[in-house]
């Protein structure tokens, strides 16, 4: 499958990497829209929200956890935002299941 998240996964394409388990993966964005912007992934392609299968919904409690975690390693404790942009209108340009974190100054609402 040609997904650029699974290339990222596979170490086929380098990232710089935040964190790793054998479920999730957390990477810096290439083109960050904040200060700090980083995605946190799941390891199975899974393409996007609507696509979760049930039985793997506990997946994005993991990643919550993950993104708690990484908010306190790199002292965001003013706050920041998840995103996740779901199909065409959403504005999803890669594939594969991603939460976007933004932090290190303050963020507009509502979003463009
Ligand atoms: P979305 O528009 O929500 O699908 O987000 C895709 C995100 O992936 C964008 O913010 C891109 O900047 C980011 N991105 C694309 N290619 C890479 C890459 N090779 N490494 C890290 N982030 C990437
Ligand atoms: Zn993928």
């Amino acid at each position: 499958m040609d997904c650029l998240f699974c290339k990222i996964v596979s170490g086929d394409i380098p990232s710089k990497k935040i964190y790793e388990d054998d479920r999730v993966l957390a990477f810096y964005d290439i083109d960050p829209k904040a200060p700090v912007h980083f995605l946190v992934i799941p390891k199975d392609h899974i393409k996007n929200v609507l696509e979760i299968p049930s039985k793997k919904l506990d997946i994005v409690s993991h990643i919550f956890k993950v993104i708690q975690n990484i908010a306190v390693e790199l002292n965001l404790n003013e706050g920041f935002r998840i995103v996740n942009n779901c199909g065409e209108q959403g504005g999803q340009t890669v594939d594969h299941l991603h939460f976007h974190v933004l932090g290190g100054r303050n963020l507009g609402w509502p979003p463009g």
